[in-house]
């Protein structure tokens, strides 16, 4: 604030105007506003309109909340008025106003999440500004782009005084006490000469006025009033002689009104639902997906969700697992980002819901336990994963641009809500070796071989490195296919579904494997339990050398090119789990794995014999150390003593180079 005087005239407290400086940030954005190329100026007057119906929203629910309020709300509405000669354009609206302190915290700064993030990206690149603006929108600030000045009249309901807030969006406002205004507030607007060059319309003219209403603002539910002229023909007095034309102004409500979730689908135009997904997301894109929802039975609502093209930045970040559902009771607004209403697996979800047997006094807190909310959640859910495999199976195309942006987060489903886990599971998208594009859990079942029981999987950080893992050469050589799951969220949601449709998932990287039908399984367990006495003195000195890394060292029959590999006990987490849990600061101590050898392999082979000469005994410990770290690098891990490795490659080389 910079200058303040009060003076006294004839005994009267003046108030001059205070000057005020807008916050630093919204100094920056209103820069951007003005000097931006932005051409859609014309969307100032949709959020000039929707403030004001914002505004009666309310006052109407402030009228019911709050029995001592004594406020008028039998005609809430919006009034546009226009003078072409003076190039104004007002916008007035009886809604609940704001006081000084308002004016200051709402008009003066900006609040809004994602203005931070909006001005860093808008500064790093000057052509994505246009686009930015659509996306985050600017809310009053874009008046900026159409007008030199704008002047706020306002005057809050149940307060006795009026205010009065100036600005040419040159980094300064003021405000002054403005006496008795009409209670709700009045937006003025100086417009800037038209220059079509730059998309500065006529906004003072009646049907480009009446053409944006329509076009942005049609369903809001309150009368947007503007006088209008209309052409009236006055019958001629006497026969023979011409009709009279009159122009007469009239007051005219030029929007329908009627609240988009409360007509009928078929009634709609999908440009509405567009505009209207637009106008609740500040996205500037066409939704994905338009569900029209209606639930009935004992707990009636109507909603329209919208899947959004693209993911927003903040999906992931934790104080945003808010929802993008706007809650009314009845046509009027309650709340917006009812997180009740939708599980956090479905936040990128945007839309309203309208309930019709709820009290308008509820709060959070009671919307928590309150059996509707409960109910209109599951249907809800039911309703977006029905629809979502409905699209998977008409629309494969649409789909995977949803499971692109969201696959990750309905995943969170399958572990937070594991009623809906089949139904989670059946529009589940995986990468798999038997596929170069993404598959379903029932095509996979659908390609088993007949004697196959279970859904094979490997899970880790590396789809290249997976498909490439010793433990998969024996899948490999059989040619049975094997999920790949290489999204971090994989290992969790695995670990705790175990089946679908019957079939058990199994680890590649777990417990024994057997694979083949039953007279190989039994050859196969012939040949190994011989094996295994073979060389029991082996594993034994193996395991004992070994026992700070490993649980056991064991003959393995999932082998066919490499030496070794490591595999997780059958009831212990893997190691991806692991690093997921260790990375979030979770203490959990190191879980050894089982080295697996392949007995057929020469290395072991010769291992074996060289074990037979006491004086060589030293070299073979040093190879198996070397198979474990070897193991290691196969499946795209790290070595813990990376020195003792190199020491050991060294003499094992020089060795073998005599
Ligand atoms: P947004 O509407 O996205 O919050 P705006 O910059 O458009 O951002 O408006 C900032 C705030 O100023 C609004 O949230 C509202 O509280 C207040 N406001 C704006 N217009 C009006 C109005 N016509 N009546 C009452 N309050 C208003």
């Amino acid at each position: 604030m910079y200058n303040t005087s009060r003076f006294f005239l004839n005994g009267v407290l003046f108030m001059s105007a205070q000057t005020y400086e807008f916050q630093a940030q919204a100094k920056q954005l209103l820069n951007l506003v003005i000097n931006s190329i932005y051409s859609n100026k014309e969307i100032f007057l949709r959020e000039l309109l929707s403030n004001a119906s914002d505004a009666l929203d309310k006052l109407r629910l402030a009228s019911v909340q709050d029995s001592e309020l004594n406020v008028d709300t039998s005609d809430l509405h919006i009034e546009i008025e226009r003078d072409e000669k003076e190039r104004v354009l007002k916008v007035i609206d009886n809604g609940i106003g704001m006081n000084s302190e308002e004016l200051q915290g709402l008009i003066g700064t900006i609040a809004r999440s994602g203005t931070a993030e909006f001005l860093a990206k808008a500064s790093e690149s000057k052509t994505a500004t246009s686009e930015l603006i659509g996306q985050f929108g600017v809310g009053f600030y874009s008046v900026f782009m159409v007008a030199k000045k704008a002047v706020i009249e306002t005057r809050k309901a149940g307060e006795e005084e009026g205010y009065r807030w100036e600005s040419t969006g040159d980094g300064t406002y003021s405000i002054e006490e403005a006496g008795s205004l009409p209670q709700g507030t009045a937006i003025t607007l100086y417009l800037k000469d038209v220059d079509e060059e730059n998309e500065v319309a006529d906004y003072t003219q009646e049907w480009t006025i009446r053409d944006l209403v329509k076009r942005y603002s049609d369903f809001i539910s309150y009368p947007i009033r503007m006088l209008v002229t209309k052409h009236e023909e006055i019958p001629a007095d006497k026969e023979g002689e011409e009709p009279q034309h009159v122009d007469k102004e009239v007051m005219e409500t030029i929007n329908s009104m009627k609240a988009l979730w409360a007509r009928s689908e078929s009634e709609v135009d999908k440009k509405e639902y567009n505009e209207f997904y637009r106008r609740i997301s500040y996205d500037w894109q066409d939704p994905l997906k338009t569900i029209v929802y209606k639930g009935e039975g004992t707990f009636e609502f109507q909603s329209i969700l919208f899947i959004p093209a693209k993911a927003p930045f903040d999906l992931y970040m934790p104080e945003r697992h808010k929802s993008g559902i706007q809650l009314y009771v009845k046509r009027v607004f309650i709340m917006d980002d009812c997180e009740d209403l939708v599980p956090p697996y479905l936040r990128f979800l945007r839309g309203v819901v309208d309930a019709s047997d709820l009290s308008l006094n509820i709060s959070r807190e009671i919307l928590q336990k309150n059996r509707q909310i409960h109910a209109i959640n599951k249907g809800i859910v039911r309703k977006v994963l029905d629809t979502l495999k409905s699209m998977l199976k008409d629309e494969p195309e649409e789909y995977r641009k949803f499971w692109n942006e969201f696959g990750r987060v309905i995943k969170e489903g399958l572990y937070n809500d594991p009623a809906q886990k089949d139904r989670i599971l059946d529009i589940l998208l995986v990468n798999s070796t038997h596929s170069s594009d993404l598959t379903t859990l029932e095509d996979y079942i659908s390609r088993m071989p007949e004697g196959q029981k279970d859904i094979y999987y490997i899970v880790g950080e590396n789809r290249a490195v997976l498909e490439k893992a010793p433990q998969m050469e024996m899948f490999r050589a059989k040619g049975i296919e094997v999920l790949i799951l290489s999204d971090p969220i994989d290992s969790i949601w695995v670990e705790t579904v175990s089946e679908y449709k019957d079939k058990k998932f199994k680890s590649v990287l777990r417990g024994e494997i057997d694979l083949g039908d039953e007279a190989e399984k039994k050859a196969k367990e012939e040949k190994l339990s011989e094996q295994k006495k073979d060389l029991a003195d082996l594993l034994t000195s193996m395991t004992d050398n070994l026992k700070d890394r490993v649980k056991e060292v064991r003959l393995s029959s999932r082998l066919t090119d490499s030496p070794a590999c490591l595999v997780s006990d059958e009831n212990d987490p893997s190691p991806s789990v692991e690093r997921i849990m260790k990375a979030m600061g979770q203490d959990m101590p190191s879980i050894k794995r089982i080295l697996e050898l392949n007995p057929e392999h020469p290395i072991i082979k010769r291992m074996h014999e060289l074990f037979k000469e006491e004086s060589r005994r030293e070299e073979v410990q040093d190879v198996a150390s070397l198979l474990y770290d070897q193991a290691v690098l196969a499946e795209g891990g790290e070595i813990t003593d990376p020195n003792s490795f190199a020491d050991r490659l060294s003499k094992v080389l020089i060795k073998a180079l005599g």
